[in-house]
């Protein structure tokens, strides 16, 4: 049996340690007290608090689903529901997402002038090198969704003029219709269910913290040890004083130049990870007026958050009260106590003020080059048995099931 030591107690490293158990001997090291990493939940008065999120569950990957279920009882602990999410617009206007699919719920004035443009766009060529989102959305969408939606939306997600923003960032992670698709599922009233989260799986209780727990069960987890250094010796690698063969870091990428000595690390990859940019969230706990939506989407500029996420929707045990239900309400990057005061007047469903907590690295941010500047870190570091696996390591824009396809493309090149 190898000896494998995984950094940090997230699903990434939660599910590769799970994998491997079986066939090595693994010792998992988190720096936090429990396991979770991005998908943590607590106990607010008896509320349940996603400190980051509201993680749902899905997957499009048959292996990833067949993993997943054999760990859990999808009947008696978990809920399905059909996503249902909306725009909410200034003057009180909803609008089901995507709105693409749904400009009939607009005032007929919007629904002219967006058949102009999707006539217009239908007519015109697309460029697609060098395509900025903004470009992008202009050319699938057309001028009044963009302006409606698609741009104050976007501005307050990504904090830039989306005319700096490359496609790349967001390239596999849009849905990309055409004005045919369009058209149809207006005419018809068809609901996108191509996105991976068009459905999705709850626990009935504990939220997502039910998953780590869980995934951590039966695993050698060494709590509150941040790792500050990992040493080569020979061909092992010396992790708080304990000797490995291989070792799978799922941290974050940024800590990489400090734990490791230059050799692995040249200037160059110290420059380009130092260069490697992020979004943070605050996400803040609250309770709001009963609705039936899992997420709302809010691209008004009267206030800085963009998505209510209704947590307390996706399970009745998330909510203490039974006239309110909690949601977590989302700010890109740091907010102020006095921010937040004050967007929650503008936002809907009168919401009460709970608690916030911000995370600092929640978003990775993808230019056109970083996967093949990670691709050459992450071969050279295989050469010498240390891994990259999940969101900050790997700088993905990973869900969790991604991840644990991740883990599980992993586990087969660690176990063969
Ligand atoms: C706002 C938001 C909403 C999301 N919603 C969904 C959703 O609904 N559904 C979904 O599937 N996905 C969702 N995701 C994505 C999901 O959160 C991630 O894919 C997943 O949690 C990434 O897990 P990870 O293990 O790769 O990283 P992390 O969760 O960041 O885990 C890394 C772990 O390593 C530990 N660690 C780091 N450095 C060290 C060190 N030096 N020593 C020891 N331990 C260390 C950390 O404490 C942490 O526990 C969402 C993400 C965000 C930001």
């Amino acid at each position: 049996m190898e000896k494998i030591a995984v950094i940090g107690a997230g699903i990434s490293g939660l599910a590769i340690a799970q994998m491997l158990k079986a066939t090595n001997n693994v010792v998992v090291f988190e720096k936090e007290e429990r396991p979770g990493g991005l998908i943590k939940c607590e106990n607010v008065g008896g509320n349940l608090y996603h400190t980051v999120g509201g993680h749902v569950f899905n997957s499009k990957r048959q292996d990833v689903l067949e993993w997943f279920w054999k760990f859990f009882d999808r009947t008696n602990e978990f809920t399905k529901t059909i996503r249902k999410a909306v725009v909410n617009f200034d003057n009180n206007l909803w609008v089901d997402y995507p709105i693409e699919n749904h400009v009939y719920m607009f005032p007929k004035n919007i629904v002219e002038s967006v058949i102009c443009d999707l006539l217009t766009i239908s007519k015109a060529s697309k460029s697609v090198d060098n395509v900025s989102f903004e470009d992008f959305l202009l050319q699938n969408f057309g001028k009044t969704l963009y302006q409606l939606y698609f741009q104050p939306y976007n501005e307050k997600v990504w904090k830039r003029n989306l005319s700096e923003v490359p496609l790349s960032w967001l390239d596999g992670k849009l849905p990309m219709p055409n004005v045919r698709e369009i058209l149809y599922n207006n005419f018809c009233h068809v609901e996108e269910s191509a996105m991976v989260h068009s459905s999705f799986f709850y626990p009935k209780k504990n939220g997502s913290q039910f998953l780590a727990d869980r995934l951590a069960d039966g695993l050698h987890i060494e709590y509150n040890q941040e790792i500050a250094k990992m040493e080569r010796k020979g061909n092992l690698w010396i992790i708080n004083g304990m000797a490995f063969d291989k070792v799978i870091f799922s941290g974050n990428i940024k800590a990489l130049p400090y734990l490791l000595d230059d050799e692995f690390i040249t200037v160059e990859n110290d420059c380009f990870i130092e260069r490697l940019e992020y979004h943070g969230t605050t996400s803040v706990f609250c309770e709001i007026d009963k609705n039936p939506y899992s997420w709302i989407y809010m691209p008004s500029r009267n206030h800085a958050s963009h998505r209510i996420i209704c947590t307390g929707n996706f399970s009745p045990y998330n909510n203490v009260s039974n006239d309110r239900i909690t949601a977590s309400i989302e700010f890109s990057d740091f907010a102020s106590e006095e921010l937040v005061q004050e967007s929650l007047k503008q936002i809907p469903l009168n919401p009460r003020y709970i608690c916030r907590r911000y995370t600092q690295y929640t978003y990775p941010i993808q230019n056109a080059d970083t996967r093949k500047q990670i691709k050459i870190i992450k071969q050279k570091l295989a050469k010498a048995n240390l891994f990259l696996l999940g969101r900050f390591a790997e700088w993905e824009y990973y869900n969790m099931d991604a991840a644990i396809g991740a883990a599980m493309d992993l586990s087969k090149i660690i176990n063969s």
